[in-house]
């Protein structure tokens, strides 16, 4: 990861769909912002209402998703808008949606590529902080099965491993990558990778009254045989998706990070777990510009 400004839009873009949780109708806008912004969500639906930094701070606990609130706005599900911004490196942008998530698109993170692509990036002056990590540290559940370990890394840029594996009835196959962050890596080998769920995690979801305008065409849902009516984009697509969430959910940060990721079947939770551990154990190397 080379020493880098940070960068906004160039223009405004916009991105229309149903969230797939609430199944809400939705409009999301991605707005410039100045330098030293960040990210932040605004539910331009509930007036007066401020706009919501993506950071740590503001995350609430929720199962299988990352959502972050603020005084009476909650936004649910931002983990693969944050991950597209985060994949693209724009820093600062405002992000403003009239329903409680964003689109859900195809379930990975292409529809937001392609339309911040096309609004274009501009850099600012300003550099971007950058994180290194200069500790191990690490987090994880016996319980769960789960473990995520944050090690230095003599380069500067952020490598990401991640090995899933779900035991040998699961139809979705064990899968481990390695990933050198990069925008060029993320558009190509990440940013399509869909959001995949269990025939029967679906049917879960839908007694609760969630997700109920999803169908087995927006997004993976995996039958005892693979993907039910619809086919992989790639073998290790399950895995790239994983990866893509934790890239959505290591931007909570608010900087650059260089250091190796390792995660065994991690989730949401335990990605800003991480987060938080890599902070404490870094408390006395101040976030430094790049
Ligand atoms: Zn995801």
């Amino acid at each position: 990861m080379s020493v880098r400004v940070q960068r906004t839009l160039a223009q405004s873009a916009e991105v229309h769909g149903i969230g797939f949780f609430t199944g809400a109708d939705v409009k999301l806008r991605f707005l410039p912002a100045p330098e030293n912004h960040g990210i932040a969500f605004q539910r331009v639906d509930l007036p007066g209402t401020q706009p919501i930094p993506a950071r740590l701070d503001f995350v609430v606990p929720r199962q299988r998703r990352t959502a972050i609130s603020l005084g009476d706005a909650t936004v649910e599900m931002i983990e693969h808008t944050m991950a597209a911004l985060a994949g693209l490196q724009i820093d600062n942008c405002l992000v403003q949606l009239d329903a409680p998530e964003p689109p859900g698109g195809d379930g990975s993170s292409l529809h937001f590529v392609h339309e911040l692509l096309e609004a274009g990036i501009v850099e600012q002056s300003a550099p971007q902080p950058l994180l290194v990590i200069q500790h191990e540290s690490r987090t994880g559940s016996e319980a769960a099965d789960c473990q995520v370990v944050a090690a230095p890394i003599p380069r500067r840029l952020l490598a990401i491993t991640y090995e899933l594996d779900y035991g040998p009835r699961s139809p979705i196959r064990p899968q481990v990558l390695t990933i050198e962050f990069s925008p060029e890596l993320f558009v190509a080998g990440l940013a399509f990778a869909r959001t995949f769920v269990l025939e029967q995690e679906v049917q879960a979801l839908k007694a609760q009254g969630y997700g109920t305008r999803v169908t087995e065409k927006d997004l993976l849902i995996f039958g005892p045989d693979g993907p039910i009516g619809n086919e992989l984009r790639a073998t290790d697509e399950c895995v790239r998706h994983k990866i893509l969430d934790c890239i959505g959910d290591f931007a909570l940060l608010g900087c650059d990070l260089q250091g190796h990721i390792r995660a065994y079947r991690s989730g949401h939770a335990m990605n800003h777990a991480i987060c938080r551990e890599i902070l404490a154990s870094q408390a006395e190397v101040a976030v430094r510009a790049a």
